[in-house]
C-alpha cells in the first residue's frame, strides 16, 4: 500500500534536496513578510504559508496564489533568522503544484511555467514569442498591440529572430532532461 506522507514532510524534503533549513526550524517572526516586496500581490505572506504548510493545510495552500507570485528576489531568504531559503520553498510548491495538477485557476504562472519548460525541452533555447501566447490573451487589445509592434521592432532590428532556433545536440539534452521528467515523445 503507498504511503501518504504529510503535506509539511513532502515540501520540506524537496528543500531538504537543496540544502536547506528545515522549516520546522521557523519562528514565524514575520521578517520574511515585512521584506517581501511582492507582499501586496499575495493571497498569504511568507510567514503565513510556512505556518499552513506545518499545520499541513495542503489544499489552502495549493490554492492560492503566493508561491506563483514570489518574484524570487530572494531578500527573505538572505534575511531569515533561522536560514530557511523561503525563495526555494516557493519554488518547491511551484514544482510540487504543477506535479500534482493543482493550482488557483486563473493564474497566468502554471501555463507559463508549462509552456517553458516545453520550449526548453523542443529547442534548448528560449523564444519569446512562444511564451508571450500563454499570457497575451490575459491582456487588453491595446496592450497586444503594443507588444506585437514592440516584437517586430525586435525582428527588423535583428534583435530577435523570426522562427526559434534549436540548440545543436538537442536529443543529448532530452536525454539529460529524461532522467529526471517523464518527457514521452520529443520532436
Ligand atoms: S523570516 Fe524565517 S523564521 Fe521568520 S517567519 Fe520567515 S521563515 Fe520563519
Ligand atoms: S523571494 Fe519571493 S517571497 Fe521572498 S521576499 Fe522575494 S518575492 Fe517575497
Amino acid at each position: 500500500m503507498a504511503v501518504e506522507y504529510p503535506f509539511s514532510k513532502v515540501i520540506g524534503d524537496m528543500m531538504y534536496a537543496s540544502h536547506q533549513n528545515p522549516i520546522t526550524d521557523c519562528l514565524q517572526c514575520g521578517t520574511c513578510s515585512g521584506t517581501c516586496p511582492a507582499i501586496e500581490y499575495m493571497d498569504f505572506s511568507p510567514r503565513k504559508i510556512i505556518g499552513m504548510i506545518r499545520a499541513n493545510l495542503k489544499e489552502d495552500v495549493l490554492s492560492s496564489n503566493t508561491y506563483w507570485s514570489c518574484a524570487s528576489c530572494y531578500h527573505c531568504t538572505v534575511r531569515c533568522p533561522a536560514g530557511i531559503d523561503i525563495a526555494e520553498m516557493m519554488y518547491a510548491l511551484k514544482r510540487y503544484s504543477m506535479w500534482k495538477s493543482q493550482f488557483k485557476e486563473g493564474l497566468i504562472g502554471p501555463d507559463f511555467s508549462e509552456s517553458f519548460v516545453k520550449m526548453i525541452v523542443n529547442s534548448g533555447r528560449s523564444y519569446e514569442p512562444i511564451l508571450a501566447a500563454t499570457y497575451l490573451p490575459k491582456y487588453s487589445a491595446s496592450a497586444i498591440v503594443q507588444e506585437a509592434l514592440t516584437a517586430s521592432g525586435l525582428v527588423f532590428s535583428g534583435k530577435m529572430n523570426l522562427f526559434p532556433k534549436k540548440i545543436k545536440r538537442i536529443k543529448n539534452l532530452q536525454n539529460v532532461v529524461r532522467r529526471i521528467l517523464p518527457l514521452g515523445e520529443t520532436s
